[in-house]
């Protein structure tokens, strides 16, 4: 098999721990890989954004407060615009829920519209431009004086066919796996019809004519299903935020928030692949993080470099080592160090 090369970006705080332990990993599999770990900094070195254009496989860690410049430019300059977030429990994990057992969907956030990244201003300037903009009320922009600030939510027909789209993939690819072939569509198109209306009406449509079901819930109300039913989800298809918030929500069903991974994908088949939490300043430098969702990350990064089977292989081994539960990290009620419980998964993997 021809040599592959990975791009790895640890980030910071956490990130630097789970990287470093999930690449011992890698490198443990036996695979053909070349591991390279360009230079961060903000801005992002323009050799590091190279590597990381030209590499079958980017892996990042976690931002924090000082490399915020690299998830920026991965996620948004780079316009991986669809975030795939599996939420998964391996019996083992430590689910707030009495009966975790099943749980097994996809939480597709649209990464490139909505409120992110942020566009903000004075709300001055705003009244400037638009102050009869009103809402259902009748009352203006300028009704609210010009001291404060807005901040601005975009949706587009492009941006909310091409996320339905994938959604339609995610959810047909599972279908021929026995899913039921479903598309649950997150919005608060009750408050905001004509944005998050545009979202949730493209995206029925869309569903309507890829033959699959469709259901549409309010984030609210999303929300509390996402803790009673989550066996009932099969791809639970969100706007930015609202993404943003429920991964966290569907990861803690699971287990915690060290146990979820995600792929962000772009066009033209460029992805990177990065757990959903950030840098954890509180336990860092300490080397008690939980490396799963570092790891099964890089599972989702081998199978889109066409190794799927073994990042098969490299899931069932996180599968074995909750089965087993001798070697978790602390979140996990263990007492494992990051790297001790990465290599109890290498080990389970050969
Ligand atoms: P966080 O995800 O870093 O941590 C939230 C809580 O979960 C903390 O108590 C932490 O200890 C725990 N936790 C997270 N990962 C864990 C792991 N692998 N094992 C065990 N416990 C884990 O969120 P935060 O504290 O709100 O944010 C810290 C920094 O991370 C901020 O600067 C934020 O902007 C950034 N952030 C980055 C990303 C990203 O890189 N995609 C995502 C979220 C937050």
């Amino acid at each position: 098999m021809a040599m592959k090369t990975i791009v790895a970006l640890p980030g910071e705080g956490i990130g630097l721990e789970v990287v470093d332990a999930t690449c011992e990993v890698l490198m443990g599999t036996g695979l053909p890989l070349k591991i390279l770990t360009p230079p961060q900094g903000s801005p992002l070195p323009e050799e590091t954004k190279q590597a990381a254009r030209e590499a079958d496989g980017v892996l990042f860690g976690a931002a924090g407060p000082s490399t915020s410049a690299v998830v920026s430019w991965l996620r948004w300059e780079m316009s991986a615009w669809a975030g795939v977030r599996p939420i998964r429990f391996f019996p083992g994990m430590r689910s707030p829920l009495a009966d975790p057992d099943g749980i097994d969907y996809i939480l597709l956030r649209e990464n490139s519209e909505g409120l992110y990244p942020g566009r903000e201003g004075d709300l001055a300037d705003l009244v400037n431009v638009m102050p009869d903009l009103s809402d259902k009320t009748g009352r203006k922009v300028k009704d609210f004086g010009d001291e404060g600030r807005f901040a601005v939510k975009i949706v587009t027909p492009k941006g909310a066919e091409r996320i339905a789209r994938f959604a339609c993939n995610l959810a047909l690819k599972r279908k021929a796996r026995g899913k039921p072939g479903k598309v649950t569509c997150i919005t608060k198109s009750n408050v905001l019809p004509r944005t998050d209306g545009l979202y949730q009406q493209t995206a029925e449509r869309i569903v309507g004519e890829a033959g699959l079901q469709f259901e549409h819930f309010h984030v609210d109300d999303a929300a509390r299903r996402l803790v009673r039913f989550p066996k009932s989800m099969d791809v639970v298809l969100c706007m930015n935020l609202y993404g943003d918030i429920l991964s966290d929500l569907g990861a803690e069903t699971a287990g915690g928030l060290g146990l979820a991974p995600s792929g962000n994908f772009g066009d033209d088949g460029w992805a990177y692949f990065e757990s959903v939490h950030g840098s954890a300043p509180d336990i860092a430098g300490k080397g008690i993080a939980n490396p799963t969702a570092t790891i099964l990350s890089a599972a989702l990064m081998l199978d889109h470099m066409g190794l799927g089977a073994d990042a098969q292989r490299l899931q069932d081994a996180v599968g074995r080592v909750y089965r087993d539960g001798k070697t978790l990290t602390i979140d996990q009620g263990g007492s494992a160090k990051t790297r001790e419980m990465a290599q109890a998964v290498l080990a389970a993997y050969r």
